[in-house]
């Protein structure tokens, strides 16, 4: 019983099937793992022990009774930017450490429809701004590969329970980078969909025009899995696409070989790690070896994706955050002199640095007299970059480069050079302008430490991406490898 956690999802579905193990002991067997590394690696800003064992009991019922699903009777943990009912939903921040969601985001309810059980919530960068998890009112995550370096952000919680093996999977956010940059980082498999394609609804807003959430898991196969359950339409949230689903678990299966992968010239310049690209082109060797054609492409523009991200995600996030105003949840200051003085000081109480950094940034951007100057310059920026991904995606099918600039580095190596911090993003950030899919998974490992290789797809061509990230680990095991202590 004791190597439950090193089980794949679907091993885990044919263990619970046959009767090896229940949910109530896969969910007990977890819960001793975060007891007893958790408080190292923090990945965890609340455990919902008692409400884990509840579901776990009737997703055993459900077994029993024939009606189980794919997902049923598995355990994951929801990076604590999306709502759940009755279980505190923080968002790595003061400002809604005593917020209690009255309904579940769409995302947490179609798992929980599909079976999954929540064992708690993830530690996050505070709304999600950040790429290292140091943001969080709740202290940093630790990455289980070498605990004095960064996990990544902002969903570094969900990316080291995952690469510690304290759940088997895990939802993340990508608004800017975070679902890949994290999953590079800690060496597992994560997918930020097209925009559209996963419901927002009662996930906390941070930039709405960029937000999107995925799956975290070790590998494409169960990232297919539970995307499967994630996506599709839903009427709450207007920019959610009505298409229909395609089946990732077939798409899996296709071959590969005769497709034309792109690989981004620019990735590959000055700023990146020379330990990082030697290993994504060991993974492209690999590539070919599956009888992938290898093809040079540009996107001449992603140069300015991160100054236009900067413009456009703290102008949304800057509106986005003007909710939070002491009055109708989360914190308000103690006293308020007047309605003015609540405002000011819940804001200033409630806000860590970054947070506040953004939305004077943001605000700035938004004011009359600048609006044209900067807001509108980057929105056709944004269309500038949407461009060169499609004159790229006709010479490709799929596009590739590596997901980070380096491999992770040491707690506070950052924390006082935001842009050196924002840089972080500098190959993930032009996905999220243009709302196309990418992924993020194991390549041979740089310095000891894991590293991430990117593929990007068109729109809507998810299952594309899990195809070939799958045919790749079907051929490789790094995705297999396991921090020292956690195995
Ligand atoms: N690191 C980027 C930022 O700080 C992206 C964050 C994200 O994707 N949520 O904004």
């Amino acid at each position: 019983m004791s190597d439950l956690h090193r089980k794949s999802l679907r091993e885990l579905r044919e263990g619970l099937a046959a009767g090896s193990f229940t949910s109530v002991e896969l969910v007990e067997h977890f819960l001793a793992r975060i007891r007893e590394h958790d408080q190292t690696l923090n990945t965890l800003i609340t455990v919902s022990d008692k409400e884990a064992l509840q579901q776990a009991g009737a997703a055993d019922e459900r077994i029993q009774k024939g009606e189980a699903g794919p997902l049923t009777g598995i355990p994951l943990i929801h990076k604590d930017i999306f709502c759940t009912r009755g279980v505190k939903t923080s968002c790595g921040s003061r400002m809604l450490d005593n917020f209690i969601s009255p309904y579940d985001a769409t995302v947490v309810e179609r798992l929980a429809d599909a079976g999954m059980v929540m064992l708690g919530k993830a530690n996050m960068d505070e709304f999600a701004m950040g790429s290292s998890n140091e943001t969080s009112y709740y202290g940093p995550v630790k990455n289980p590969w070498d605990t004095e370096r960064v996990p990544g952000g902002s969903s570094g919680g969900s990316a080291a329970a995952v690469a510690a093996r304290l759940a088997p999977a895990a939802t993340g956010t990508d608004t800017g980078g975070s679902i890949r940059q994290p999953a590079a980082l800690c060496g597992i498999t994560g997918l930020k969909p097209s925009y559209g394609r996963v419901s927002r609804w009662g996930m906390i807003a941070f930039a709405s025009s960029l937000d999107q959430a995925g799956p975290m898991a070790r590998s494409a196969e169960d990232c297919a899995l539970l995307l499967s359950a994630m996506a599709g339409f839903d009427e709450r949230d207007s920019t959610c696409v009505d298409r229909p689903v395609d089946d990732y678990l077939a798409a899996l299966e296709r071959p590969v070989k005769g497709l034309r992968v792109g690989v981004v010239k620019e990735f590959f310049g000055e700023g990146l790690d020379s330990g990082v690209g030697a290993s994504i082109e060991e993974a492209m060797k690999v590539l070919e070896g599956l009888g992938v054609e290898l093809v040079e492409v540009s996107l001449p523009h992603s140069r300015y994706s991160v100054p236009a991200y900067y413009v456009v995600a703290p102008a949304e996030a800057s509106s986005n955050l003007a909710r939070y105003d002491g009055v109708r949840f989360g914190h308000r200051c103690d006293d308020p002199k007047d309605l003015e003085d609540l405002y000011k000081r819940s804001r200033a109480e409630g806000f860590g640095a970054e947070v506040k950094r953004r939305i004077m940034i943001g605000t700035y951007a938004l004011s009359a007299g600048y609006y044209d100057a900067y807001y509108l310059k980057a929105q056709k920026v944004r269309q500038v970059i949407a461009r060169d991904f499609r004159n790229a995606f006709e010479q490709a099918d799929l596009l590739l480069g590596p997901a980070s600039p380096e491999v992770a580095f040491r707690l506070g190596e950052k924390s006082d050079d935001p842009v050196s911090m924002y840089l972080s993003d500098i190959y993930t950030i032009a996905v999220n302008l243009a709302g196309l899919p990418a992924l993020s998974m194991p390549a041979p490992r740089a310095h000891g430490l894991p590293v991430g290789l990117q593929l990007i797809g068109n729109y809507f061509d998810e299952g594309r991406l899990l195809n070939l990230a799958h045919q790749l680990q079907l051929a490789t095991d790094w995705h297999l490898q396991t921090p020292e202590g956690f195995a």
